[in-house]
């Protein structure tokens, strides 16, 4: 028998434990351990919550979680509950899928500001991440400014703009939902260091903002490279720059704006105890297609500044850390002896869902060459069960979960597929026992 320990239930988590059953069949067990009583990770954390077809992902994931030699191991901090020394006494292997869940700091002038907030927090704030339950972002406000060229950056700004009715169906938290109704919103700027060839952002999510009941997208065709250009990009970049060239022909009759700012580089925030206003130097691309900045600068007047420019792996004692890269020191997923990372803890905050799905499988293969023929030899789950118990963390198992999701689709609002218990407290009382 291997012990395999997975810390973190996110889509790296589970395709590794996916990959580590298809390796070993029967001669495995593994623990995937959770900080939240909850698993999935960004899949309820991160993903917008009007996009719950992507959020459906995780259903796969449940004959995963639901087979035998699989067991989800929620409410247990790593570093703090348990330390990755310990968790190496007791499992065979060790995979680090934690993620990458802190926001990178913009790294200018007045960043640190009251009402300049990072992706991860304002996402969290609206998917109900306990951490971020009582973020109370600006919204009585007429401009926000969101940082960043990416889907990220897409969501935050179509989060803003939608109308309570555009909500029906997704599973966007009260806090939010009452908030974001009230909002006094008007514009908001989307800023790119670079221009509409150089945008991260996908068609599809490109492509929503110009059917919003209440907000329409603008952009200025002096930013544009010339049409005949577009040919020149890969077919899903020329949708997604058709789709922005389109923004421009939409007739600005709605009560609110999204405005794209290309060439558009954020030098510094001002305001008097709180954002009033961002300062950003207009660029141009060097032969390299880098931004160079032409020292000309404009200002825009704002109270609420979003910033989607990436995000980092904390570290975690013990575990060799690249500084610059905010991730997991490691060699193709290899960290140390018995020591892996998948997911955004090996590669940093790129990819989709299912690009973390081939880094699970690498990794079990490796595993299955360290280990060898050998037979496992550490105690694995009754180790750890007995350590926790002794500190008195109260673990959530899978099937806890499933008696947090039941009440929550059982109190969701009409048009709701649930309403998520933000409080970690709520979610320990919900499994009722
Ligand atoms: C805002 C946002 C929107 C996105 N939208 C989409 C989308 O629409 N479509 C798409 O394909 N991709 C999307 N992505 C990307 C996708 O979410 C990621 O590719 C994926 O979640 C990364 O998986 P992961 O398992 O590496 O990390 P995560 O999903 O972050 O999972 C990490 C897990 O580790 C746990 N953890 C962390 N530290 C510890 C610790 N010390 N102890 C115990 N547990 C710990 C966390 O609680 C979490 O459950 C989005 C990402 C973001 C940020």
């Amino acid at each position: 028998m291997r012990h395999v320990a997975v810390i973190g239930s996110g889509p790296a988590g589970y395709y590794t434990a996916e990959a580590l059953q298809k390796q070993f069949g029967d001669e495995v067990r593994v623990d995937i351990i959770d900080r939240m009583p909850v698993p999935y990770g960004l899949i309820r954390f991160g993903v917008a919550p009007d996009h719950q077809s992507i959020k459906a992902v995780y259903r796969r994931y449940e004959k995963v979680a639901l087979s035998d030699n699989v067991r989800f191991v929620g409410n247990v901090l790593v570093g703090r509950d348990v330390t990755v020394a310990e968790l190496r006494g007791l499992y065979d292997a060790i995979i680090l899928a934690t993620g990458a869940p802190s926001d990178r700091p913009i790294g200018i002038p007045g960043d640190d500001l009251p009402g300049v907030i990072g992706s991860a927090a304002f996402v969290g704030w609206y998917n109900g991440h306990p951490d971020f339950a009582d973020l109370d972002p600006p919204l009585d406000i007429e401009t926000a400014a969101v940082i960043g060229n990416g889907n990220v950056a897409l969501d935050v700004a179509r989060i803003l703009s939608k109308t309570p009715a555009e909500f029906v169906g997704s599973d966007i938290v009260a806090h939010a939902f009452s908030m974001l109704g009230n909002s006094a919103i008007r514009s908001i700027h989307i800023l790119g260091r670079r221009g509409p060839h150089q945008i991260a952002m996908t068609p599809k999510e490109l492509g929503e903002l110009a059917h919003l009941e209440d907000a329409v997208p603008r952009v200025e065709l002096d930013d544009f490279p010339p049409e005949l250009d577009d040919a020149l990009l890969e077919p899903g970049q020329r949708k997604s720059v058709t789709h922005l060239r389109d923004f421009a022909r939409l007739e600005a009759d709605k009560r609110k704006t999204i405005l794209f700012d290309f060439f558009a580089k954020p030098v510094r925030i001002e305001g008097e105890g709180k954002v009033e206003r961002l300062i950003v130097e207009r660029t141009m691309l060097d032969e390299r297609k880098a931004a160079i900045g032409t020292g000309e600068t404009y200002e825009i007047p704002c109270g609420l500044i979003v910033s989607c420019i990436g995000y980092k792996t904390p570290p975690i004692e013990g575990v060799p850390y690249e500084e610059d890269r905010g991730r997991f020191a490691n060699h193709e997923g290899v960290i140390g002896e018995g020591l892996y990372a998948v997911g955004w803890a090996r590669r940093g905050p790129t990819g989709t869902i299912g690009t973390n799905r081939p880094d699970g499988y690498e990794v079990a293969e490796r595993i299955a060459a360290d280990l060898g023929s050998a037979r496992g030899r550490k105690e694995g789950r009754p180790g750890l069960d007995r350590l926790l118990e002794s500190r008195g963390v109260d673990v959530c198992t899978f099937r806890d979960w499933q008696k947090i999701e039941e009440a929550e689709i059982q109190r969701a609002r009409e048009g709701s597929p649930r309403e998520k218990f933000v409080a970690i407290t709520d979610m320990l009382g919900a499994r009722g026992r």
